[in-house]
């Protein structure tokens, strides 16, 4: 490993596929004790498995963000085996696009549970220990990183809800960021382009045609890109703090 995270604890939501999967093995090879959570442990255990076989130390942590006392346990769960928490990555989330008229309501339930309100609970029950490693050897100083999207940053039509879940992640963390980052806790905002992911698997079948068309013969950008990002920002001296990081394919218009 790199070791400009040794002696760190990093708790990645949604870290069984995907930019969460991708995060947890580039956090685990700068030296950071991986925790990876999410809800199909098969997936997570295959993760961890991959960081402990390149010489990291990871995890697994099963967890549905949407259930409060879930995410709270699991917080406190990482600090009571590994003693400290020094970077969360608030990953977790669901694409579930469509018109708005005639949209199933169950859709726009998970969007908002998953992509909001899962990221508060960690968020708050992370905060605490975040202060705490923040005042900590060896960096002094602590990250949350929270996954939003060019869609947090450009509604289009027929993304109002998840528009208004990434808008809302934006809007939460530049608000949190003002609150702690005296304190020593950065708070980032990311926000990918087209990543190629598992994230248009739970579209209905005529809405993940749209994107796919949209997106037809271009180079989409790869998980390990974001993690690359987020590795980047989480390094940074401790009197640096990137707040925001919008990446885009370079072919996304
Ligand atoms: P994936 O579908 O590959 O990953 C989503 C992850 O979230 C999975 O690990 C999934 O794990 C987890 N997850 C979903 N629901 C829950 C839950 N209730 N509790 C815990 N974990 C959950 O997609 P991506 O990697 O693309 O998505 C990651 C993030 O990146 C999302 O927030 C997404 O909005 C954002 N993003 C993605 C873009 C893209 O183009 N792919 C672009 C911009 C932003 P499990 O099912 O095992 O619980």
């Amino acid at each position: 490993t790199s070791g400009r995270l040794d002696g760190t604890v990093a708790l990645v939501t949604g870290a069984s596929s995907g930019i969460g999967a991708a995060t947890a093995r580039a956090l685990a090879a700068e030296g950071a004790l991986v925790v990876a959570a999410a809800r199909r442990k098969d997936r997570l255990d295959e993760v961890v498995e991959d960081i402990v076989d390149a010489g990291g130390r990871a995890t697994v942590c099963e967890l549905d963000v949407t259930d409060q006392t879930a995410a709270a346990a699991a917080v406190d769960g990482v600090v009571a085996e590994h003693g400290r928490l020094d970077v969360v990555v608030n990953n977790a989330g669901m694409m579930l696009n469509g018109p708005v008229e005639d949209a199933p309501l169950d859709e726009w339930e998970r969007m908002v549970d998953i992509n909001v309100k899962g990221l508060l609970y960690v968020a708050h029950a992370a905060l605490p220990h975040l202060l705490v490693a923040a005042e900590a050897e060896p960096r002094r100083v602590a990250d949350m990183v929270n996954i939003s999207s060019v869609a947090g940053r450009v509604p289009r039509l027929g993304a109002g809800v998840y528009n208004l879940t990434k808008h809302g992640v934006g809007a939460f963390s530049e608000s949190l960021r003002q609150e702690v980052t005296e304190r020593h806790v950065r708070v980032s905002l990311v926000e990918p382009g087209a990543v190629a992911t598992e994230l248009l698997d739970h579209q209905r079948p005529d809405v993940r045609e749209a994107y796919q068309n949209r997106f037809r013969g271009k180079d989409l950008l790869q998980a390990t890109d974001v993690a690359d990002a987020i590795a980047y920002l989480v390094t940074r001296p401790r009197h640096v703090a990137i707040n925001e990081v919008l990446v885009r394919p370079t072919q996304q218009q």
